[in-house]
């Protein structure tokens, strides 16, 4: 029996239509741009209220006034929007359990704080910043568990109160009870603790006449009034469930399901911190990564579908999430994944990045900075195809270098290798010959007509058809000989798309260059 127990409770977490629908959130703290680890939490959190027809609420914990900001709280906002993570209730949009801000939420919270006053399970504590970080320095160099000592715990509660009232600053704590108290993780299992180990922790500040809830307090308060029923959130949390339950419990308030998964680490297994790269959606936005790529990875960072599919929409995601995919082990970020990713989505079936509408600004301004840089000017409307040649084949994170290095004959004639061109055992006038069909094809196609598409029809009818009578049609014969009078390299994209970036003029000043260095003499 006992081991049927917590299979029991991971059916009724997972809603159907026989449980309640889940009401999820997030509660970041404008403190930053958004985090990407932030994003995965939302991600998460999402999907799951999507799958099981639940709500998503997106609530603000700025009650940290002096590090909490306007502009966070927006690239918050902004970012989510960007990557298609909607919220059904929260800032902007509103609902039914507002406000959505912790600081406009102050009375509610002080509502719950008095209670617990006047039952004496809280009391002020008047220790100053400097008694208390001396304390934990103390505690930490002698190896000790860092905790409150309790100093103020043995004060009458009347006096107390009159001289909290007379200072208007005291710091409102918990009598933490002392017991074992366990919670079962929704992916993790049974995690139980000594409570004795916390000590009495804060739940709120007095400053002045009003009292600023602190994050364990707020958090057990504002799940409660919004009637969260899951809490997905990283394990860095993890220690902080057991003390946002007794809070609730002692408030006569009940507590959500938890589940912690692990946080986002860095390839040496540290926090991923600024000196592994991008931290923020924001900065990987600016460097030029699709939305669809984002939201991709960071659902395979610590969630497996249990099958071996790897691209997945948004939609995708929701109607294959269910938190028993939900991985407890490290969530290592891979660079070249992601990077493979962005390959993907540049080339999912729509193509839709090869059209100007849908180059990411972002990318643009990446590829116009690095050609103004360089003196260098492309038609802008192919600078939507150019990006997508190039991503194709490289990494992001590299454009810029790839552009102005590997690939800066999209803007300069390259210099060429009379070896190079010629393809297996061709002979020069082979080359020669190959040359000419390659300008006779191409001179009669319009201006308005030189696309990708169309030069890739043309020349590859021409290369089947130019092989010599008898044998195997080989296409490179013609392909070759072009592609390395446009590129002057051995590798480089094919010669349709390499010619639809340069334009008509440039590809034959290119292809008569290559015919000039053939005829010379050697
Ligand atoms: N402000 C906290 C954070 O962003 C919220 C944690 C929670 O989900 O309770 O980490």
């Amino acid at each position: 029996m006992p081991t049927l127990l917590p299979a029991l409770k991971k059916l009724l977490a997972f809603p159907s239509a026989l449980v309640q629908r889940p009401r999820v959130r997030i509660a970041p703290s404008p403190t930053g741009l958004l985090h990407l680890g932030t994003a995965r939490t939302a991600l998460f959190n999402f999907l799951f209220a999507k799958r099981y027809g639940g709500t998503f609420v997106l609530r603000i914990e700025d009650t940290d006034i002096e590090r909490s900001k306007p502009e966070f709280e927006r690239d918050i906002a902004e970012q989510l929007r960007w990557l298609g993570i909607s919220w059904d209730e929260g800032i902007e949009t509103g609902g039914a359990f507002g406000p959505y801000r912790q600081s406009e939420r102050l009375p509610i919270y002080e509502r719950y704080l008095q209670p617990l006053l006047e039952h004496d399970r809280a009391y002020f504590c008047f220790c100053s910043e400097e008694t208390l970080a001396a304390q934990r320095e103390t505690q930490r160099t002698s190896g000790e568990i860092q905790r409150y000592s309790g100093a103020c715990q043995s004060l009458a509660p009347k006096e107390a109160r009159q001289r909290a009232a007379r200072e208007k600053r005291a710091i409102v704590r918990l009598r933490m009870p002392e017991e074992h108290f366990a919670f079962e993780d929704l992916v993790r299992g049974e995690i139980a603790f000594d409570t004795v180990l916390f000590g009495d922790i804060a739940l709120a500040k007095l400053d002045g006449k009003r009292f600023f809830p602190l994050y364990n307090f707020a958090v057990a308060v504002d799940d409660a009034e919004m009637r969260i029923t899951h809490v997905l959130r990283g394990d860095d949390h993890i220690a902080n469930t057991p003390k946002q339950m007794i809070i609730a419990r002692l408030l006569g308030l009940s507590s959500p399901q938890y589940a912690h998964f692990s946080m986002i680490l860095a390839q040496d297994r540290s926090k991923l911190s600024k000196r592994h790269g991008a931290t923020s959606v924001r900065e990987l936005r600016e460097a030029g990564y699709f939305p669809e790529t984002i939201v991709n990875f960071l659902a395979l960072l610590g969630w497996n579908p249990g099958t071996d599919q790897e691209l997945f929409t948004l939609q995708e995601l929701i109607d294959a999430f269910t938190l028993d995919g939900i991985q407890s082990g490290g969530a290592i970020w891979n660079q070249d994944k992601l990077e493979w990713f962005n390959r993907q989505w540049l080339g999912a079936p729509a193509r839709r990045w090869l059209t100007h509408d849908a180059l990411t600004p972002e990318l643009e301004k990446k590829i116009v900075a690095v050609l103004a840089g360089n003196r260098w000017h492309v038609r802008k409307e192919t600078i939507a195809t150019l990006a997508a040649t190039v991503l194709e084949r490289a990494p992001l994170a590299n454009v810029e270098e790839l552009l102005a290095g590997e690939y800066r004959y999209f803007f300069e004639k390259p210099r060429l290798d009379r070896e190079l061109l010629r393809w297996k055992d061709m002979a020069d006038e082979d080359v020669e010959r190959a040359l000419d069909s390659a300008k006779e094809i191409l001179e009669p196609i319009p201006e308005g007509e030189w696309t990708q598409n169309r030069l890739e029809r043309d020349l590859m009818a021409a290369a089947e058809s130019l092989s010599v009578s008898g044998e195997k049609p080989d296409r490179g014969r013609l392909l070759w000989p072009v592609r390395v009078a446009l590129s002057g390299k051995k590798q480089s994209p094919g010669p349709f798309d390499i010619a639809a970036i340069i334009g008509k003029e440039e590809t034959l000043a290119r292809i008569q260059e290559a015919q000039n260095i053939i005829v010379r003499p050697k």
